[in-house]
């Protein structure tokens, strides 16, 4: 079977997003891209991921050409590869309906770092502007407002990741849901204290330290 590897690796991840309490039903997806051989492999349009095998993860070309898999790949297939046009590191895209980022995406607010562990999407997480799920507009703004970040919230919609590896992208989905948590809960009982442009400065210089270790 053309790259196993790699849908074996969509297939695990697709099942840790519902495990890790990432996104409900078969919402969500994700892909992972290999570029030399210009494929990526991702998530099926519909199926629920504990029914997901191997040979249902659609590989694509970066023309958005279905190579192989019996279904339709996800939905969302217009963002994952205008991220991959747009970020030539890039090698794996989360999308997420995680409840915390998703309900500030729902108020059309950013994520700002009053948790240092934002600095995995950046000095903060950005808002995308709405537009109906699957469209091309929603592909450009994402791209567009992803310029500079590892993610970014959808409005009325949810949560998107970016990295270098699939475990990257995936962490970066969870530590966004995690820091969107901290931020809507400390705004119930109070006002957060942003960390300053220099405390996050100084955050994002560390991990790329760590990222070379
Ligand atoms: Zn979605």
């Amino acid at each position: 079977m053309r790259m196993l590897k790699q849908r074996r690796l969509v297939m695990e991840f697709g099942r840790k997003l519902v495990t890790g309490g990432l996104t409900t039903g078969s919402g969500g997806n994700l892909s992972l891209l290999d570029r030399s051989q210009g494929l990526l492999a991702i998530t099926p349009s519909g199926v629920d991921y504990f029914d997901i095998t191997p040979g249902q993860v659609v590989l694509v070309d970066l023309e958005g050409r279905q190579v192989d898999g019996p279904g339709r790949p996800s939905s969302e297939l217009g963002f994952h590869l205008a991220l991959y046009r747009d970020r030539p590191e890039a090698t794996a895209v989360v999308h997420t309906h995680s409840p915390y980022a998703t309900t500030l995406a729902c108020l059309h607010w950013e994520l700002p770092p009053a948790h240092y562990l934002v600095g995995f999407a950046g000095a903060k997480v950005p808002l995308a502007p709405y537009h109906t799920y699957g469209t091309p507009e929603l592909a450009q703004a994402v791209a567009q407002t992803m310029r500079g970040y590892n993610a970014a919230l959808l409005a009325n919609h949810g949560l998107v990741a970016v990295g270098n590896t699939l475990p990257r992208a995936f962490a970066v989905a969870e530590e966004v849901e995690f820091a969107a948590r901290v931020y809507y809960q400390a705004k119930t009982v109070g006002q957060p204290k942003i960390l300053s442009s220099k405390q996050m400065e100084e955050v994002l210089a560390k991990f790329a330290d760590y990222g070379r270790q």
